[in-house]
Formats: structure tokens, C-alpha cells, sequence
């Protein structure tokens, strides 16, 4: 049986992590259903951040809009919300000391270039220089290049080399942090023990286990679900215009959401709350599809 095993005597945290860039729609219900059956069914807790670093991206309202949507959806979370716009100094304080210890560079190669020059990977030219630029977006040296790591479920995952090995950006030119940083460090300052979340982040999960090792930092497990696709390699997203799921009436997105999950059906319900009482004492983690995408009808 596959269980929570590497830490034992740990208590389980777990967490949900949106962008306030938009209402959340079917494919974000499964990352917060399932990362909330998972920590609930462990007697673990189950932490909310609000990952509003990309104001450019950020829609006015959409963070309230989430949360009341999880309450809607009964999905009660643990302590007091996070929200990674109130942790800048932390990342900054981070980045200043990897660059004092050349452990991070500065990099002016436009995107263009990385592009026609390198097929797309950056080759790491601006940490040879000297001197060293003194502005631009900042890269960490990438020593570990973590290219896989083993999932809870799905087992061993790989990703392509040169991609793991690519010395990634934790600070944007436009001085915006670096979702790959800021998730590394919030993780950790939370005692996540799990990460539960979509299959399209396999990658950004080898580029955080890297940071892990660069910053000293115990790195969480990992738990990839498939993510609901509404054709081949297009998963529901904000970008694509998913349609926000009901809040009035949850019962039916809930139900599709655990049938998605491979979990039993629950009794419907007109409380939610006793669907995901259910729901949890019901949860089976080795029930969910071993499966990168599932397509789902429109
Ligand atoms: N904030 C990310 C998103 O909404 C998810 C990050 C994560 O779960 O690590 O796509």
C-alpha cells in the first residue's frame, strides 16, 4: 500500500496554492480536492497561500473569489492564509545572500537570444563573465539539476536533461520573484511534508528540489494528479477561459471532481460538508488514475 512513509513520526501538511489570476474552475477544484482528501485522510492539515507575486496577472477580486469558493466547497482550511505578496523581503533576503556567495548571477541575455543561440536552454554565459553584471533577472546556479524525482503515486518521474540542468531564473528582469523561489521558500517556511498538485508541474517540481538542495533546505514529497484536459495536451486553465465551477450549487462539480480522482461516490447531499466528511473517510490514494492528463468532456 502506498502510504505517507518517509517521515513517519511528522505530522502531514499539506497545502493549496492559487494564483489569484482568475475564479477557480474544474481543473483547480482537483489540485484543491485533492490535496485537501489527502491531508484530511492522513489527519493532517491543510494550508491556503495565495500566490500574488505576478500583479500583471493578477485579476482584482479573484483571491476573495477563491476562498469564498472553497468555503462553498466546504474545503475548510488550517491557521492563518498566506500570502506571498507579503514575503518579499524573505525572497529578496534569499536571493542578496545567493549572490553574495556566487551561487546566483545576474543575467542580461534577452529572451530572443536564448532562443536563436542556445535552442532555448540557457547556457549559463553571464556567470563567466567578468565582471559581473550588476542588474538583470537573476539566476541561480543550477549544481544540483535535479532531473528526477519519485512521485507517491506515479512513481519515478524524468524530465529532459538540459532542461534540469539549466541555470533557471528565481528574479525577473521587471524585479518580480520567480514563482520556482518563491514556492521553495513558502514551502518550507510552512513544514509542508506533501505537495500535492497537477502533473504539469512535474518540471517545476525538479527545478524546486534543486533549490531544496542549494538553500540547505528539507525538500517536501510529491503527489502529481492528472490533470483534466479538454483535448490532448490542453489542460482547463485560466489562460484557456475554463469556466468557473458553481458555487451555489457544488453537489455536481463535487461529484465529478472525486469520480476524476477515482475516488467512491459520496451521498449526495445538501450540506457539502458531510459530502466531504465522506469524501475523506472514503479516500483512497492508490485509486487515483496513474495518468499525466485525463481528457474531460466540455
Ligand atoms: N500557484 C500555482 C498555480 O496556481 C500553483 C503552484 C503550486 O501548487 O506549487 O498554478
Amino acid at each position: 500500500m502506498l502510504t505517507h512513509t518517509t517521515h513517519p513520526t511528522q505530522p502531514y501538511i499539506g497545502r493549496f496554492a492559487p494564483s489569484p489570476s482568475g475564479s477557480l474552475h474544474f481543473g483547480s477544484l482537483i489540485a484543491a480536492l485533492g490535496s485537501y482528501l489527502r491531508a484530511r485522510s492522513l489527519g493532517g492539515k491543510w494550508l491556503v497561500r495565495i500566490e500574488d507575486i505576478d500583479p500583471p496577472r493578477e485579476v482584482a477580486g479573484a483571491a476573495d473569489d477563491i476562498l469564498r469558493t472553497l468555503e462553498a466547497y466546504g474545503l475548510e482550511w488550517d491557521d492563518t492564509l498566506l500570502y506571498q505578496s507579503q514575503r518579499t523581503e524573505v525572497y529578496q533576503t534569499t536571493i542578496d545572500t545567493l549572490l553574495s556567495q556566487d551561487k546566483a548571477y545576474f543575467c542580461r541575455c534577452p529572451r530572443k537570444l536564448i532562443q536563436e543561440e542556445m535552442s532555448g536552454i540557457y547556457d549559463g554565459r553571464c556567470h563567466q563573465l567578468m565582471p559581473k553584471h550588476t542588474q538583470g533577472a537573476v539566476r541561480i546556479v543550477n549544481h544540483a539539476g535535479v532531473a528526477e524525482f519519485t512521485d507517491t503515486i506515479m512513481g519515478k518521474i524524468r524530465v529532459e536533461s538540459a532542461f534540469a540542468a539549466e541555470d533557471f531564473i528565481i528574479k525577473r528582469s521587471d524585479g518580480l520573484y520567480a514563482y520556482q523561489l518563491a514556492v521553495v521558500l513558502d514551502d518550507a517556511h510552512q513544514g509542508i511534508t506533501e505537495v500535492v498538485r497537477g502533473f504539469d508541474l512535474i518540471e517545476a517540481s525538479c527545478r524546486q528540489l534543486s533549490l531544496y538542495q542549494t538553500l540547505g533546505l528539507k525538500a517536501p514529497e510529491w503527489l502529481h494528479l492528472p490533470l483534466a484536459c479538454l483535448t490532448p495536451g490542453f489542460k482547463l486553465s485560466k489562460q484557456n477561459h475554463a469556466q468557473a465551477i458553481d458555487t451555489h450549487k457544488p453537489q455536481q462539480s463535487l461529484h465529478a471532481a472525486l469520480a476524476f480522482l477515482g475516488q467512491p461516490k459520496v451521498e449526495n447531499d445538501a450540506n457539502v460538508a458531510n459530502m466531504i466528511a465522506q469524501a475523506v473517510a472514503q479516500f483512497d490514494v492508490n485509486a487515483i488514475p496513474r495518468q499525466g492528463e485525463i481528457l474531460i468532456a466540455n
